[in-house]
């Protein structure tokens, strides 16, 4: 568990139980409720080929949502705060529908916020409940804009956030047309710049917001077409996943001193809205790393609260309402993925290595550190051993070395590495594993489609074997993926280990019962992956706690993830006409086989198949 940072990162939703599982803990208090084996043993009692899956775990999605508003109520009524807390969920995070429907029905007001044509129909469709605030942000054409006009008698507080000066000019237009008009905000582009991976989301640079003249010309047009009193609310965002808190404190008093200025011109004004950016722990650092972030919530939230509130008082300026739009931090945790180990790739060093009359002078001086190091390890052999390997590669392409004498050195060098790892010396001396003495194991996952972010941007995800975690593993493994792309491998893990270019892993004598889980994943990775190689989506369960259960939990949903057809369709394939021709041809070539009916069964059911292994 500690080698894991599984507490660090799970922060209380993740536990390792008495039987050395890993125990989800839906309500966030650290006390194991639902086996996440148990759950793997009950999806297998009534489906079959359930892996890879994508476990999601509603009531977690109900408690950080909940989480949030209170440390947002708690800061406000302790800072005797005038103004009240709106949170609004961006659905661009995980649009899944029954993700969408628990965040806008967690009881918490919780609005919900579009950034596309799409994404505006799906908010525009599902409940909230009353006195909610919706947002809507991102590249607004005339179709977008003008069924944002036609929601305002849908939604309440819905705002339509401008982020480019030419969106006024849509947006009077369709004013001068329609009778209903929805409020405007601006988003406001601050010069504070935040730091990680997500960093040019800020600053001047960055591709959303007007700049201070470009919002005091806004403010002329408004006016002059008496519309002024639509302007409600101002909009930064620094990006997702901010890793600092010091850069959230400055953006926070930029903007807040924005809003004290505008406020005077613009009396209606009467929401600031901080945007996301509420960062994860996934490596468990609670440093400001890229993968991390050097602040808790309740900092996060007193910051915002405090900053604004001292800024307003400075400048006289009546409390604004508080938006917040975070949808990381709502849905990182309640996701996860299991996958099955599929195969292991590990060199295989039973080669013949008799002596040969003759022999070169690099493999006989590599045979003797073999001896040497078995009777007595020392560094000077390993650097021997290391220094006659790099020659023999030399020797060999100069053609002064047989491929048969290569891969002895070759295999000779490996069990020097063996014996070296054996002896634990590696890890006592804190280096890195050569790649090729570690175990790779192949997952049945598709790095592209389930943590497309560790693949593009280098983000860590953590990973943990799901058993055996009374255990301390012992073995130092790579996971790769089943794509053939050799991009398709994970290649940092989330571990207290100095080495972090390895998994720790148990020594896997039944692979198949040894299962992995890729943690935090409900955020962006969910729903961002792609079908590199047609791997499509995976299987996906939604599971709710339940204490009158037996074992705590019920299965609510299970939805099978894509077919090969389903992948076939997206590529354009006419699935009815391939079938058909593939049919055909089976037909014709194997007309005297008494195999054709079983190779044209077999055909129909890998089509309906899934993609995975
Ligand atoms: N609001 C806006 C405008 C965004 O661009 C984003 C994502 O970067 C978010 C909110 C959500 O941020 P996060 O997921 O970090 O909470």
């Amino acid at each position: 568990e500690n080698l894991f940072s599984i507490k660090e990162w799970g922060d209380g939703y993740f536990t390792v139980n008495k039987k050395g599982h890993i125990a989800v803990c839906p309500k966030g208090n650290c006390s194991p409720d639902i086996d996440l084996i148990d759950v793997i043993n009950e999806l297998q009692a009534s489906h079959s080929n359930i892996f890879p899956i994508a476990i999601r775990f509603t009531d977690i999605l109900r408690n950080q949502t909940q989480r949030l508003r209170k440390s947002f109520q708690e800061t406000i009524r302790a800072s005797q705060y005038q103004g009240k807390y709106f949170g609004v969920y961006p659905i661009k995070v995980n649009q899944l529908c029954g993700v969408v429907e628990e965040i806008a029905n967690a009881k918490c007001q919780m609005g919900l916020e579009a950034g596309s044509k799409a994404e505006l129909l799906a908010i525009l469709s599902t409940s909230t409940t009353e006195n909610t605030v919706t947002i809507l942000n991102g590249y607004k054409n005339e179709d977008y804009m003008k069924m944002a006009f036609i929601g305002s008698r849908l939604k309440d507080n819905l705002t339509v956030v401008i982020e480019k000066l030419s969106e006024i000019h849509l947006f009077l237009k369709l004013a001068r047309e329609h009778t209903a008009i929805p409020s405007l905000g601006v988003r406001v582009k601050l010069t504070t710049e935040s730091s990680g991976k997500w960093r040019d989301s800020s600053g001047f640079n960055s591709k959303f917001g007007l700049v201070t003249s470009e919002i005091l010309m806004l403010i002329d047009l408004l006016r002059e077409e008496q519309l002024l009193h639509k302007l409600k609310l101002i909009h930064f965002h620094l990006g997702s996943q901010i890793p600092n808190i010091h850069t959230l404190k400055e953006s926070i008093i930029e903007g807040a001193r924005v809003y004290s200025h505008l406020k005077k011109l613009c009396p209606q004004l009467e929401y600031i809205n901080t945007g996301g950016g509420l960062g994860i722990d996934y490596d468990g650092s609670a440093t400001a790393s890229n993968s991390s972030r050097n602040y808790k919530l309740k900092e996060y939230t007193d910051n915002i609260v405090q900053g604004i509130m001292q800024i307003c008082d400075e400048e006289n300026v009546a409390h604004p309402h508080i938006i917040t739009e975070n949808g990381r931090a709502l849905t990182a945790h309640h996701s996860c993925i299991v996958t099955n180990i599929v195969n292991q790739i590990q060199t295989d060093l039973n080669f013949d290595l008799s002596i040969e009359e003759e022999e070169n002078a690099l493999l006989q001086n590599i045979r003797d550190v073999l001896t040497n190091i078995k009777q007595n390890y020392r560094v000077q052999l390993l650097h021997d051993a290391t220094n006659l390997y790099q020659h023999s590669l030399q020797a060999f392409k100069m053609g002064i070395l047989s491929i048969t004498e290569r891969a002895k050195i070759e295999v000779i060098y490996l069990k020097i590495l063996q014996e070296v790892s054996l002896q634990n010396a590696l890890q006592k001396a804190n280096k890195n594993l050569p790649l090729y003495l570690s175990s790779h194991y192949i997952c049945n996952f598709s790095v592209f489609q389930s943590v497309i972010d560790h693949w593009a941007i280098e983000q860590l995800i953590p990973i943990v074997p799901i058993q055996r975690l009374q255990e301390r593993p012992t073995n130092y493994s790579m996971l790769a993926d089943i794509t053939c792309d050799s991009d398709g491998k994970i290649k940092k893990y989330v571990t207290k280990n100095s080495n972090k270019n390895h998994i720790p892993l148990h020594d896997i004598t039944n692979k198949e019962k040894y299962l992995l889980g890729i943690f935090l994943t409900g955020a962006y990775q969910d729903v961002m992956g792609d079908n590199h190689n047609l791997l499509g989506r995976i299987n996906q369960v939604y599971i709710s706690h339940d204490e009158t259960a037996e074992k705590n939990f019920r299965i609510d949903r299970y939805v099978k993830g894509s077919s090969v057809k389903d992948l076939l369709k997206v590529m354009h394939y006419d699935t009815k006409s391939l079938r058909q021709k593939l049919c055909e041809k089976i037909s014709q070539k194997y007309r005297d086989s008494s195999h054709l009916q079983d190779y044209l069964n077999f055909c129909s059911t890998y089509l309906e198949d899934s993609t995975y292994i």
